[in-house]
C-alpha cells in the first residue's frame, strides 16, 4: 500500500487496542454520518498482533480489587460476548482461588460484582473451598485455601486469532492496515502542540488525530512525544512525591505443559473455568520434591488447544535496569533477555501438581520453547487512557489489556465527542490529584 499523504485518524499500533478503536470507530463515524473506516489508517512496525497481543495468555476476567477495573472488565467481557466465534473466545468462566491472607479482598470483589449484575458464586471456608474445588476436579489438592470467587463470564480467547478477527473486522469497514511502517517521531508546528503529522520511515503523514496503542512500547512513543520521563504522585498519605519514573518494565512468566488438553476436564466432561491460585503454603517440587519457596506464589492455568497443552503462568517479576536502557526489541519469544527459563517451568509445574494430583510427575512434557514476553507499566501499574499534545490518544494498558476488548471502543466513543465515565478513573491527572485506585492483597500486579 502507497502511504498516504495525509489521514484523518491515525492509529499506532495493529494489536488489540489499536484495531478495537479502528474497527470501532469505523462504526462510529458511519453511524453518526461524520465518516467511515476509510478515514483511518493503522500503522504497525511489523505486522498484526507483533506485539504482547499476539503472545498473551488471552485471559478475560473481571476479578480485579478496583471498582473502575471491575466496571470496565464487565463492559469489556459484554464486547466479547457479542461474537464469541468471531473472536476464538472461549466463555469458560474464571476461578480466583485464594488463602486467607486475600479473604477480606475477594469478598469485597464478591460483593461488588453482585452490585454490578456480574454473576459470580463466592464460597468461603477452608472445607468448603476444598469440597467446591472436588466438585469440578476429583483430584483437587491445594491445601490453605480459604475462599473461592467463581466468575460464571470471561474466559480465554485464542490470541492471535481474535487479532486476526479484529483487523478483517477493521478492513471490513474500510480501514487501511499499513505493516512494516514504523513511526520515529511527530512534528508540529509549535513545543508541546498538537500533533501535525506522524513521521515514519516510509514518510510523513500528515494526521488531523493520532491514537496511540503501541503496548510494550509505550514508553518510547511517549519519549517520542517529549512527555516528561518522571511524574509527581499524590499519595495515600496526602504528600506529594516527585521523581517517579513513567514507566517500568515487567517480565511476564507464562508456559505450556505438552500434554493433550483434554486432560483437564471437569468431572462431567466439560472445559473448565480458567483457574488462579493465590497460596502461602510451601510449594514442593513435584520432580525431586525439594522446597521451591515458602513465600507466596500465584498462579493460572487453563487446557489450550491454540497453544498445545495447559497454558498459564506465575507472577511476573519486576525488571531492575533503567527502563532507558531496557530492549523491548526483538520482543516476545524472540528477546534474547525476556524469555522464562528452567526456574519457572520448575515453579510452574510443581504448583499445577500442588493443585491437582493430575499434573504429578508430569515436568517432562514442559514445552521447553521461548514463552513470555514483557510489559510496560505505570507507576501505579493501572492503565493511563488519556489525550496528550492536544490531539494524541494514549492507550496505556499497564498490561492488563487483552482483555480490555471494550475500551477501543470506548474510546472510539470519546473521539466522538462521547466522554466515558468508564474510561475517567484512568486518566493522567489522577497521579498529581492523589485520585489513585486502591491496592489489593495479590501478589500480582495487575490485581
Ligand atoms: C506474556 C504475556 C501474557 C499476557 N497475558 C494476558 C492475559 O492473559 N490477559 C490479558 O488481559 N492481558 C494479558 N497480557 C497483556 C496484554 O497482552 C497487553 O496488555 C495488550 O496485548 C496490549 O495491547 P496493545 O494493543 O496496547 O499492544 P500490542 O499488542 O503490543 O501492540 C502494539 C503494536 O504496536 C506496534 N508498534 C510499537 N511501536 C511502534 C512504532 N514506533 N511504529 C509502528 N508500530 C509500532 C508493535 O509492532 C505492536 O504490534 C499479557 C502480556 C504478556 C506479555
Amino acid at each position: 500500500m502507497a502511504i498516504p499523504s495525509h489521514v484523518k485518524y491515525l492509529i499506532i499500533g495493529a494489536g488489540i487496542h489499536g484495531l478495537s478503536t479502528a474497527y470501532h470507530l469505523a462504526q462510529q463515524l458511519k453511524a453518526q454520518g461524520k465518516g467511515d473506516g476509510k478515514d483511518i489508517l493503522v500503522v504497525d512496525k511489523s505486522g498484526i498482533a507483533a506485539g504482547a497481543s499476539g503472545i498473551a495468555c488471552g485471559v478475560v476476567r473481571n476479578n480485579y480489587f478496583q471498582p473502575a477495573m471491575r466496571e470496565l472488565m464487565a463492559h469489556s467481557v459484554s464486547v466479547w460476548e457479542t461474537d464469541p466465534e468471531g473472536y476464538s473466545y472461549h466463555p469458560v468462566g474464571y476461578m480466583q482461588i485464594s488463602p486467607e491472607s486475600m479473604h477480606a479482598d475477594v469478598a469485597t470483589i464478591a460483593q461488588q460484582q453482585k452490585d454490578i449484575g456480574y454473576e459470580s458464586t463466592f464460597i468461603e471456608g477452608e472445607k468448603e473451598s476444598s469440597d467446591y474445588m472436588k466438585t469440578l476436579f476429583h483430584d483437587w489438592q491445594a491445601t490453605g485455601i480459604t475462599s473461592v470467587l467463581h466468575e460464571k463470564r470471561g474466559g480465554y480467547a485464542n490470541n492471535t486469532k481474535a487479532i486476526y478477527a479484529l483487523a478483517t473486522k477493521a478492513e471490513n469497514e474500510g480501514v487501511r492496515i499499513l505493516t512494516g511502517c514504523t513511526v520515529t517521531g511527530f512534528k508540529s508546528d509549535s513545543a508541546g502542540g498538537a500533533i501535525q503529522a506522524v513521521e515514519t520511515d516510509k514518510g510523513e503523514i500528515g494526521c488531523d488525530q493520532v491514537v496511540i496503542g503501541a503496548g510494550p512500547w509505550a514508553k518510547t512513543v511517549w519519549d517520542m512525544l517529549e512527555l516528561p520521563k518522571t511524574i509527581s504522585i499524590k499519595g495515600a498519605d496526602g504528600q506529594m512525591h516527585s521523581n517517579i519514573p513513567m514507566w517500568i518494565y515487567w517480565s511476564l512468566q507464562e508456559g505450556t505443559l505438552g500434554v493433550d488438553p483434554e486432560l483437564q476436564k471437569t468431572n462431567d466432561g466439560q472445559f473448565p473455568p480458567v483457574i488462579h491460585v493465590d497460596s502461602n503454603e510451601p510449594l514442593y517440587s513435584t520432580y525431586d520434591g525439594s522446597l521451591i519457596t515458602d513465600e507466596m506464589w500465584g498462579i493460572y492455568y487453563k487446557p489450550d488447544f491454540h497453544f498445545g497443552g495447559i497454558q498459564g503462568g506465575a507472577a511476573p517479576y519486576a525488571i531492575d535496569t533503567d527502563p532507558d536502557d531496557v530492549a523491548v526489541d526483538p520482543y516476545g519469544v524472540d528477546s534474547p533477555d525476556f524469555v522464562v527459563g528452567e526456574d519457572f517451568a520448575h515453579m510452574w509445574v510443581s504448583a499445577l501438581a500442588h493443585c491437582q494430583k493430575r499434573f504429578e510427575g508430569q515436568f517432562e512434557h514442559y514445552k521447553n520453547e521461548p514463552s513470555g514476553g514483557i510489559g510496560s507499566f505505570t507507576p501505579d501499574s493501572f492503565p493511563v487512557f488519556d489525550v496528550f499534545r492536544e490531539n494524541c490518544y494514549l492507550i496505556a494498558d499497564s498490561n492488563h489489556g487483552y482483555k480490555m476488548l471494550g475500551v477501543g471502543k470506548l474510546v472510539a466513543e470519546e473521539l466522538c465527542g462521547q466522554t466515558s465515565s468508564l474510561l475517567e478513573p484512568f486518566r493522567f491527572s489522577r497521579y498529581e490529584q492523589g485520585k489513585l485506585h486502591p491496592v489489593s492483597s495479590s501478589p500480582f500486579p495487575w490485581s
